[in-house]
């Protein structure tokens, strides 16, 4: 009945299935495990009318215009650009870190003399992680980039993976590095932007498609078997011959033969406060103080105006089977064991990997779409050398 069997209603997959149905033209199943499509995506109105991230906040952005403009088709945009700020000494500073938290924290003599030697060292509107500003060589720059580490990285890194930013890959605290410039919004992208209806929405449209069915609250193991001595896949068991697509964690994929990936999850306390704001922004971060990470008000994000609203605490924690895994963990003796599944992943040629669990990274939205999108190009390149040679 399907030409290929996506597992997985997020980003990653929720693109390819699009792509092939429309594309290519193919019969398309998705099993998703969840009750919903549009994975940590997902938003929702709580029963208080308040349409909240119910996996967290999210807020689309990238430099690319075609990514844009693929994902244009699907939803109309409410321009948004987003600003985040923390707590440091008590004292809420603009996050990422730039010249305008400097001023905020230090006496104005001070704060003149370090913004004068980072532009003079690395230039005005640069960005520079803050495990390489801590090799520094000047004795106030490296008080700066200590001040800096403590008070905003070290505690938040503790909270959010359990471990200080020099135990993980430096591309992690590197997300996030400090801004030598008074822009105070969080991306600098072309292309910032909330979907104008919520992301749900914007799901519903790529996926409203004659070609795609669609399998909710379906665990795959339930209707895909894999052999791993034969690499053969089965659907209700039945042989299939069409491709799977598995966008899950990879180590579940392959009954954790090399043993289990580590990832973090979260725990979101959400709030109604009968009242219509609570902050000022959407994000604000509290890397010292209390146990959680972060407080979003997703009233920010989303622009609707309602006369209660809705506060989302994240606490994050080692995952469990049982419990969404969000983060990946990127230290070199996971992504060792990664690697000999990613190896491994070759022996199957009818079972493509994509999006952020199974390829063992977090990636940011349009990062995903990205990667789904050069998923499929291969495909159909694919495709279309096996119709050249008849096969
Ligand atoms: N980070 C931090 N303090 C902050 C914000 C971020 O130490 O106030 C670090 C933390 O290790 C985090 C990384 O920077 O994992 C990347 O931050 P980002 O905001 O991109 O995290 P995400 O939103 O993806 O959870």
């Amino acid at each position: 009945m399907f030409d290929y069997i996506v597992v997985g209603a997020g980003f990653t997959g929720a693109v390819l299935a699009e792509r092939i149905a429309t594309q290519l033209k193919k019969r398309v199943l998705i099993i998703e495990q969840r009750n919903h499509i549009g994975g940590n995506c997902y938003d929702q109105y709580n029963e208080d009318g308040l349409l909240v991230h119910k996996y967290g906040p999210r807020v689309f952005h990238t430099p690319d215009k075609q990514i844009w403009e693929y994902l244009s088709q699907f939803t109309e945009w409410k321009s948004y650009q987003h600003k985040a700020a923390a707590y440091v000494d008590g004292v809420l500073v603009p996050i990422p870190f730039n010249l305008n938290s400097i001023e905020c924290l230090f006496p104005k003599y001070l704060a003149e003399e370090l913004s004068r030697k980072l532009i003079e060292l690395f230039g005005y509107g640069s960005k520079i992680p803050i495990l390489e500003l801590r090799k520094t060589e000047d004795a106030e720059l490296k008080l700066l980039a200590d001040f800096i580490y403590n008070k905003v990285y070290l505690n938040y890194t503790y909270k959010q993976w359990g471990l200080k930013p020099e135990e993980l890959d430096e591309y992690v605290t590197g997300r996030m590095p400090i801004y030598i410039t008074r822009d105070d919004r969080h991306y600098h992208d072309k292309y910032q932007a909330i979907p104008r209806f919520g992301y749900n929405q914007l799901f519903k449209r790529m996926l409203n498609n004659s070609n795609i069915k669609i399998m909710l609250n379906t665990d795959y193991r339930e209707v895909v078997t894999i052999n791993h001595h034969t690499k053969q896949v089965k659907f209700m068991g039945h042989a299939f011959e069409g491709k799977l697509i598995f966008t899950g964690k990879i180590d579940e994929l392959f009954d954790y033969c090399y043993g289990e990936l580590p990832y973090r999850t979260v725990d979101f306390n959400v709030k109604v406060l009968q009242k219509e704001h609570y902050q000022d922004i959407a994000c604000i971060n509290y890397p010292n103080d209390y146990d959680f990470t972060r407080v979003t008000e997703a009233k920010h994000l989303t622009g609707q105006v309602h006369p209660y609203t809705a506060i989302v605490e994240e606490y994050h924690r080692p995952c469990t089977r049982k419990d969404v895994p969000y983060y990946p963990i990127p230290q070199q003796q996971n992504l060792a064991i990664y690697a000999q599944y990613q190896q491994l992943a070759l022996e199957y040629p009818s079972i493509i990997l994509s999006g952020h669990l199974a390829d063992y990274h977090y990636y940011d939205m349009n990062v995903a779409v990205a990667m789904a999108l050069s998923k499929f190009d291969q495909e159909l390149q694919l495709q279309k050398s096996l119709l050249s040679t008849g096969r």
